[in-house]
């Protein structure tokens, strides 16, 4: 990899300011001070330094975004904004992605990773990580959706939902929905079995990362590395 791109996705400093900075002896390849940015070095074995500061490279990031209403679960789209748009230029060239789907009038938990493999493995229904949603639906929901919930849902399509926890609220008409698979609205779909509809959806929960420690609507951060760990746990 190049020492500049390294840099860049770091989030250190431009190429253009890496360019500047090596010029006046500012960057090092394990001790040894490196002019040339164009310079190809393996991030794994070689130390990088910037004005006397160690480059972490992770080659993979994790990323918890609190996905606001209006925004695609896709890294491109002809017609609305992409969840990628809300990241830093610095993170958008590392080729993140979203760990499944929410719906664009969907808001809350996404995880976003450059890890193809962990992502895969936390969306296989295998694995069954627990995706849980706030909903509010139009009507009050009948007595016994809890046990029809248990049971497994079958959808108009006749799809047979696996089974699933629902608690509702005062009023019947939201509450918490727990999945352990993500098919298309499906929320949408099992509120609608029921002649109803959802008015407002919200994740508030994938595996063990909860909106409590999400940064507000709108906003991102980098997972932890107890959350990453946890991440690795479930898959
Ligand atoms: N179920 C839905 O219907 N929509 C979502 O965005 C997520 C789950």
């Amino acid at each position: 990899m190049r020492i500049d791109k390294l840099i860049s996705e770091c989030g250190i400093a431009s190429r253009k300011e890496c360019a500047a900075v090596a010029k006046k002896s500012g960057i090092s390849v394990d001790g040894v001070v490196e002019k040339n940015t164009a310079r190809h070095i393996d991030p794994d074995t070689q130390t990088v330094t910037y004005l006397g500061k160690k480059v972490e490279y992770k080659r993979y990031v994790y990323v918890l975004l609190n996905k606001p209403e209006g925004y695609v679960s896709a890294t491109e789209d002809e017609r609305l904004p992409p969840v990628t748009d809300l990241l830093p230029p610095e993170l958008q060239k590392r080729g993140l992605f979203p760990v499944g789907r929410l719906d664009k009038d969907t808001v809350g938990v996404m995880l976003l990773t450059n890890n193809g493999p962990l992502a895969h493995s936390l969306l296989s229904p295998r694995h069954h990580v627990e995706k849980e949603y706030y909903f509010r639906a139009a009507e009050p929901l009948p007595e016994g959706v809890e046990e029809r919930f248990a049971e497994g849902l079958t959808l108009g399509d006749g799809y047979e939902c696996k089974s699933a926890k629902i608690i509702l609220e005062e009023g019947r008409r939201s509450g918490f929905i727990t999945l352990t698979e993500g098919k298309y609205h499906q929320i949408k779909r099992m509120i609608a079995s029921f002649g109803n509809k959802v008015v407002y959806l919200e994740r508030v929960r994938f595996g063990d990362i909860c909106r409590e420690n999400a940064p507000e609507r709108g906003l991102w951060r980098y997972l932890t590395e107890e959350e990453e760990a946890s991440l690795v746990a479930l898959a």
